[in-house]
């Protein structure tokens, strides 16, 4: 049993004037592993107020110091890729291909960064003027639990790279993997109140963070609602915000798609990370034409689903992160069925054999219509509709009839007809026939998945204000 006493505050592990404990779990045994202290508002101050101090002199560094310091970062993260791993798996129970891709991808980020970085040019002329980029200011980055290491060093490698100083509020939910990767980026030498680490509740160190007037922007990842009180409560500042929100990802099987390739991608993109992903592909737009095949296939996949701890390497669906999100699941499996969508496999209830842990059936809809709730709110859980259409008209009508628009998927043979669909799908982005991750390219969301776009160029303009400077 662990207790997690200390928060990161102008270059030391400090002891918080908040006092509350926030127990730990690992959802596979639903046993508490340990306990967070939590940081209060009188924390989120001083961090502020340390990130502020460090300001006026790390804005100053120049492209090659910042290159350097995002390497070091990397380094740093790279070198505690078992213990992240390990944490991930106990705290969170996530399925082993995917902390892998995670742990790797969050020491990627400072690389990507500074490759970012060796391109990016901060003034050009344009009709006369002198326009630079400058750096916004103290940056709040918050993170959500199901991508707690990889949004902090997301969020932490572009602001460095942009100039401005940080406070991250960690999903309090992750603290164990939060501690880990902390004690990286405290060994990698920045400079005192250029990064500093406040666990908490989002409604107290996440709402300072979203209200002080000291912050310039927040950039945030997590669900739409929060989003919204984000906006809100900056907006009597003006922060500039970075929104990655929820999703309700559409994937549309092409009538020439090989079924065979098609089913195994929408069970990776849909099942991703055990359901618990913004960019889960779990809207399944399937030919009427081949819809039999279709869900034969599915059927026979789903079934061969490997549930249970992720410490076994098989397991491709682990457990849910909570209760809370358990309970959420099931209650969207049972109002599936009150809205009559046709189950094919799956269903309420524990996986047979698994008594403890908050462990789901990977469950699949058929019959689904768009304007189901089960077909318009993210349910965060290995849960699936199959909505079937008629014609490529309406297969793009149906993807793009959502609140939401984050990613979206095409399964084709034929990738120049696949691409004509993609231009048309209102989304951040569009993966064909399963690509894969494209670091540099932006990522972020139309509509209510967000505001402004992550990584590479677009991500690092986020973080600066444009100057013209004439005559
Ligand atoms: P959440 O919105 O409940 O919490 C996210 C973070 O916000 C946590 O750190 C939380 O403590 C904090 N928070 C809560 N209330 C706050 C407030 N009033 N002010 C400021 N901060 C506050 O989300 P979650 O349950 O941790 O994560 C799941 C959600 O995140 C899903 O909706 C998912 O789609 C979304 N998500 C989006 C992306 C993306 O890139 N678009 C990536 C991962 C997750």
């Amino acid at each position: 049993m662990r207790t997690i006493d200390t928060v990161y505050i102008d270059g030391q592990f400090v002891t918080p004037h908040g006092e509350e404990l926030f127990d730990l779990f690992n959802p596979a045994t639903e046993e508490k592993i340990g306990a967070v202290r939590l940081g209060d508002a009188v924390d989120t101050q001083a961090a502020v107020a340390a990130a502020k101090r460090a300001f006026p002199t790390y804005s100053q560094t120049t492209k090659t110091e910042r290159i350097a310091l995002l390497r070091r970062l990397h380094d740093a993260v790279a070198a505690r890729a078992d213990a992240l791993a390990a944490a991930m798996i106990e705290e969170y129970g996530a399925p082993q291909a995917f902390v892998g891709f995670s742990v790797a991808h969050a020491a990627n980020l400072f690389l990507d960064m500074a490759q970012t970085l060796e391109a990016f040019a901060f003034t050009q002329t344009v009709g006369g003027a002198q326009v630079t980029l400058q750096p916004v200011g103290v940056v709040a980055a918050i993170s959500p639990w199901n991508s707690n290491i990889g949004s902090i060093c997301s969020k932490l490698a572009t602001a460095l790279a942009a100039g401005c100083t940080v406070v991250i509020k960690p999903s309090e939910m992750s603290a164990t993997q939060t501690q880990v990767l902390t004690e990286a980026l405290h060994e990698a030498g920045v400079p005192p109140g250029v990064f500093n680490i406040v666990n908490g509740r989002g409604d107290v160190v996440g709402a300072e963070l979203s209200s002080h007037p000291d912050v310039a922007k927040v950039t945030f990842t997590g669900s739409t609602a929060v989003g919204r009180s984000i906006m809100r409560a900056g907006a009597e500042t003006m922060k500039r915000v970075t929104l990655e929100l929820g999703g309700k990802g559409p994937n549309i099987i092409l009538p020439d798609a090989d079924m065979e390739a098609a089913v195994s991608t929408v069970v990776a993109v849909g099942f991703l990370n055990s359901g618990q992903a913004c960019i889960a592909g779990t809207r399944v737009l399937a030919p009427r034409s081949r819809l039999p095949e279709f869900l034969e296939r599915l059927k026979t996949a789903v079934a061969a689903l490997a549930v249970g701890e992720s410490a076994d390497p098989a397991v491709k669906i682990g457990p849910m992160v909570s209760q809370k999100q358990w309970d959420r699941v099931q209650s969207y499996i049972r109002l599936g069925l009150e809205e009559g969508g046709e189950l094919q496999i799956g269903g309420e209830g524990r996986p047979a054999g698994l008594e403890r842990g908050w462990f789901v059936q990977p469950t699949v809809f058929a019959g689904v219509n768009n304007d189901m709730r089960i077909a318009r709110e993210e349910i965060f859980g290995p849960v699936l509709c199959v909505i079937p259409y008629d014609d490529e008209e309406e297969a793009i009508a149906i993807a793009n009839d959502s609140p939401y628009g984050l990613q979206a998927y095409v399964e084709s043979v034929d990738v120049a007809h696949a691409r004509r669909v993609a231009e048309r799908l209102d989304c951040g982005r569009v993966t064909i026939n399963g690509a894969p991750h494209a670091p540099l390219a932006p990522f972020g969301g139309f509509k209510q998945s967000g505001i402004g776009r992550e990584y590479g160029r677009y991500g690092l303009e986020a973080h600066l204000e444009v100057k013209a400077i004439l005559g």
